[in-house]
């Protein structure tokens, strides 16, 4: 039996409670060579419904019929999370999202001179310009409308303050800052989005890339300093490195931080492999908290462990995330893993034999270069001992 007992000695305090806008669906998909039917992308929102994201970012209207066409099923299948359209700031992607009947725009505009110039070939008074003239078209067309800073981990803090400032005035009530690159570190993130929120009130959406690995790490920061959203695909799939996670920011705001974004986080196994499945990406096996081995045990120290008392060398209870847990048996196997093994075939070794057998296993399990399988375990003791 797992006991739950507080396995938050990192915890530091509880922050505002967080809700989930998941883009599997739009920078999920931009993940190179990934590509969703409608169908897939049918039953990827309803899964992400199931799991209680609050907002599902389902697409780009500008990229033509196919994908209007699966934004108006997803946004008529009755979900209970607010699906939205990803457009950029033209008046032409505002009237693509209407004609597709969406209710709910994400208008993105790049803040950094990096990406006006270079990208664009345009300053910052053109930016604030754009985004100014379609947010007010979207509101005219009864839209509800988020606005997302592309790039704003490279852009001017203060031009970040001052655009933003201008939006809450608008009546943006949620506002995206994306870490478009990958490039913020926690530490110094924490601080400059600190700054942020004081300056700019307000729900805050925090968009962050795992270039250096650092997206959940980011998010978590952008948490603690006050920012109320956060961005995620399920595992991690997106742009180059992919996203954060879903399931790693959930888990961890949960166990680590004590704000739990009340997900039903039991579907997350399945939820994962739905979407492996669907973008032909199978799942590393030890992907955190959704990989096939996270909750697998070898290692003779670990196995005695975990068969005494499960949070000995667990960090949560694997059926949270829809888990398993495994005891395997291998190269590193000790002699409580075989006997329990042996036990569930019913045998009972005595402990000479133990000590011989772990040899064989040993031997065994480097020749095939895997764990063995409880059956293989069985047939190699009965061998060994005839
Ligand atoms: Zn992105």
């Amino acid at each position: 039996m797992f006991r739950q007992p507080s396995r938050t000695s990192a915890a530091t305090g509880a922050v505002n409670p967080v809700r989930v806008c998941d883009t599997t669906l739009r920078d999920g998909e931009q993940a190179p060579g990934v590509t969703f039917t409608e169908k897939e992308k049918l039953t990827i929102a309803a899964a992400l419904d199931d799991v209680g994201v609050h907002a599902i970012e389902a697409g780009i209207p500008a990229m033509g019929s196919a994908e209007q066409e699966a934004l108006r099923r997803i946004s008529e299948a009755g979900l209970r999370a607010e699906v939205v359209a990803w457009c950029r700031a033209t008046r032409e992607d505002v009237e693509a999202a209407v004609g597709c009947g969406m209710k709910s725009v994400h208008l993105t505009i790049p803040v950094s001179d990096l990406q006006l110039e270079h990208k664009l070939g345009r300053d910052r008074e053109w930016a604030a310009r754009r985004v100014r003239e379609c947010v007010l078209a979207a509101a005219d067309r009864g839209l509800a409308v988020s606005v997302g800073l592309e790039d704003a981990s490279r852009a001017d803090d203060g031009f970040v303050i001052e655009i933003a400032g201008e939006l809450r005035r608008l009546g943006v009530t949620r506002l995206r800052w994306a870490d478009t690159v990958g490039v913020l570190e926690p530490f110094t993130g924490h601080e400059r989005l600190a700054r942020l929120v004081q300056a700019v009130p307000g729900a805050w959406e925090i968009h962050a890339h795992d270039d250096f690995g650092l997206a959940t790490a980011n998010t978590l920061a952008a948490v603690r300093a006050g920012f109320t959203w956060v961005s995620t695909t399920v595992a991690g799939l997106g742009e180059r490195a992919g996203n954060a996670p879903l399931e790693e920011v959930a888990m961890a705001l949960r166990h680590l931080f004590r704000s739990d974004p009340g997900l039903d986080t039991t579907r997350f196994r399945a939820l994962a492999c739905l979407v492996a499945q669907a973008a032909r990406r199978p799942l590393p096996t030890g992907k955190a908290v959704v990989g096939h081995s996270v909750f697998a045990h070898e290692s003779g120290i670990h196995v005695d462990g975990v068969l005494k008392a499960a949070e000995n060398y667990e960090p949560f209870d694997p059926a949270e995330v829809g888990g398993r847990r495994r005891l395997v048996v291998g190269k590193h196997s000790g002699r409580a893993a075989l006997r329990h093994v042996l036990a569930t075939h019913g045998i009972q070794a005595d402990a000479d034999e133990i000590e011989t057998f772990l040899d064989s296993i040993r031997a065994r399990a480097s020749e095939l270069k895997r764990p063995l399988r409880p059956r293989e375990v069985r047939d190699l003791f009965q061998r060994a001992s005839a």
